[in-house]
């Protein structure tokens, strides 16, 4: 039997991306089986629905959480909705583990690679409807992560290697909280 465990998923997306979703989804009982083989990259993609698509904020961190040693955008995914969640402590975490898996800071221009593709793939899902909006944004400070105060220096609105985590997690946090749209 053909394992689905390496099975590139993407171009599924591109036909239509509901066909992945619950229910009578076309390429649903592919998907499934991919999840079942621990295709990192399907489990990549159910984390993102979950949060955004259900609304099931545990179970999508969760099985981000579980691959994010070796699926470096699952670590990035996890860490932007820990924030949104006012979860510092795991942000932390989950940054400290982008940096040991992909020996990049979170200032490094490099990390936005990752931090641009996992914005772009919740492009795919439609938000639920009911996602409760979390009490609390928090950015980690802390011994690995430093808020980047450089975001009040001025009035204006700006964008340095320095705040961009912190950006996109704002980011994310108006797309899956407040249903805005991606441009
Ligand atoms: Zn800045």
């Amino acid at each position: 039997m053909m394992s689905s465990a390496g099975v590139n998923i993407v171009p599924v997306f591109h036909r239509n991306s509901d066909a992945i979703d619950i229910g009578d989804g076309k390429f649903r009982n592919i998907f499934k089986g991919c999840l079942r083989a621990l295709n990192h990259q399907a489990m990549y993609f159910e984390g993102l629905n979950l949060v955004y698509g259900y609304a099931e904020y545990e179970k999508g961190v969760e099985i981000l959480d579980s691959i994010s040693s070796t699926y470096p955008l699952a670590t990035i995914a996890s860490a932007i909705f820990h924030v949104c969640l006012g979860e510092c402590e795991k942000a932390s975490t989950a940054f400290q583990v982008f940096n040991r898996v992909t020996g990049l800071g979170l200032t490094d221009a490099r990390a936005q690679t990752f931090g641009g593709q996992f914005k772009s793939d919740l492009w795919w899902f439609a938000p639920d409807g009911y996602n409760d909006i979390p009490e609390y944004f928090q950015f980690p400070n802390d011994d690995f992560v430093q808020f980047p105060y450089c975001i009040f220096d001025n009035l204006y609105y700006h964008k340095c290697n320095n705040c961009y985590m912190f950006h996109l997690a704002k980011r994310v946090y108006e797309i899956v909280w407040f249903k805005e749209k991606q441009t």
